[in-house]
């Protein structure tokens, strides 16, 4: 099982930064928080490598409403 933490990614539950683990699941992605174990299914694509471009998307999709 592949894991790997979502640099900039802040947990919508407990607000931890950098505790969002990214792991393939059944061929799924999940993204789980490392801190209150909030698990997060089926994540949008953006939730893929940070990357230049796609950063404010990333980050975006913890953002609270
Ligand atoms: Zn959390």
């Amino acid at each position: 099982m592949r894991k790997r933490f979502i640099a900039g990614a802040t947990c919508p539950e407990c607000k931890a930064q950098d505790s969002m683990m990214l792991y393939v699941e059944n061929e799924r992605e999940m993204v789980r928080c490392v801190e209150c174990d909030f698990l997060m299914k089926e994540p949008q694509e953006a939730v893929h490598e940070k990357t230049g471009t796609q950063q404010d998307q990333v980050i975006g999709i913890f953002k609270p409403e």
